[in-house]
């Protein structure tokens, strides 16, 4: 048998042989074809829509790769409460049932606001999921926030490897945290996704290998994946940005190890290549993440240099989405999209 058959049959390889495939382009067909059988078996053509609201760019950590760290010069912005209430009702009448609240960790909205916030959601929506991308919080945080109907939780572990990790973030934050919080999350009873840049400053494959055998210990539900962009004004603006045939190629990986995962096929991928997005979905992902959140407001979420889709209003995003979609020989499915669980 190939080493992709392998991986297929088993769900996993030796770390000698998963070097070996991430490092040759030899398998990439292979790998696309069977990471595409595998994710029709489990949830057929169905590509799923997460409106993405970006409430905020207002954030008191400061990792080395990001955009919006709080040392970078910025234009920054908070979106109100009745602001993320109109865009998930300008979500909603475009079909989305999934909104994704995304921000930088901003002590403006305490665990009060926060939960006025997400209780509206719920109240207003409740055929809807409600995602939360807001970073590393307390156990009592996560918990009141899922008892007002938050059911989803981002928050991507970024390298499994300690000193990979301390080299991208500053001394005061701690993988070892980071992974308590995902634990602490799955534990609540969130759906978890996690995940990691592609390409990211001085990541090695033995790091892409260590955050693979960290997602087989965290069994997440959600996997995102995007190759690293360099932000301006941050200590990585000149590093090289990360290679799209090994994100893709990762994607492929992930959903031959994961068969029921939920893989977004990411905007940075489409900020890299014109049809990143359809090569990502052809390589095994399921999931797309459109912006929700206001036009005028869009640009200034910049965490890398080059985002896409920030001059359009939402009902073209999701025009053009659909598209795209479609050209890939997919097609968009209208349910809340929760996890196919594997047990
Ligand atoms: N504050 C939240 C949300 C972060 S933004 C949190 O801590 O989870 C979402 C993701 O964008 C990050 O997890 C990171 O993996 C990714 N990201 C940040 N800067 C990036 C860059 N320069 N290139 C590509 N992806 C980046």
């Amino acid at each position: 048998m190939s080493p992709v058959e392998r991986l297929r049959a088993n769900c996993d390889l030796p770390d000698e042989e998963l070097r070996n495939l991430l490092e040759t382009d030899l398998f990439d067909e292979e790998l696309y074809k069977a990471a595409d059988e595998v994710r029709r078996c489990v949830y057929g053509k169905d590509v799923y829509l997460r409106g993405l609201i970006e409430f905020t760019n207002y954030c008191k950590n400061d990792c080395l790769y990001c955009g919006i760290r709080r040392s970078n010069k910025a234009e920054r912005y908070r979106l109100t409460k009745e602001q993320i209430l109109d865009c998930c009702a300008q979500g909603y009448a475009l079909g989305y049932r999934t909104f994704v609240l995304q921000g930088g960790e901003d002590p403006f909205y305490t665990d009060d606001l926060l939960c006025d916030i997400i209780s509206s959601i719920r109240s207003l929506y409740s055929d809807c999921a409600i995602t939360l991308s807001i970073g590393e919080k307390s156990e009592e945080s996560y918990r009141r926030f899922f008892e007002c109907g938050a059911n989803r939780f981002l928050l991507r572990h970024e390298t499994a490897d300690e000193s990979h990790y301390s080299r991208l973030h500053p001394g005061e934050m701690s993988l070892a945290n980071r992974k308590q919080c995902l634990f602490t999350l799955k534990k609540i009873g969130y759906q978890v996704g996690t995940g990691f840049m592609v390409g990211s400053p001085y990541q090695t494959t033995q790091n892409i290998i260590s955050d693979l055998r960290f997602m087989q210990e965290l069994s997440p539900d959600m996997i995102g994946i995007g190759s690293f962009i360099p932000a301006s004004g941050t200590p990585f603006e000149s590093f090289e940005h990360g290679s799209v045939l090994l994100t893709l190629r990762l994607i492929s990986v992930m959903r031959l190890m994961f068969p029921h995962a939920l893989i977004p096929s990411t905007t940075a991928l489409g900020t890299l290549h014109p049809q990143g997005r359809e090569l990502g979905l052809k390589a095994g992902a399921n999931v797309v993440m459109p912006n929700l959140s206001p036009v005028e407001y869009r640009g200034k979420y910049a965490i890398y240099d080059n985002k896409i889709c920030t001059g359009e209003e939402s009902a073209q995003c999701k025009d053009c989405l659909q598209r795209r979609i479609e050209s890939a020989g997919y097609e968009i499915s209208g349910s809340v999209g929760n996890v196919k669980r594997n047990n």
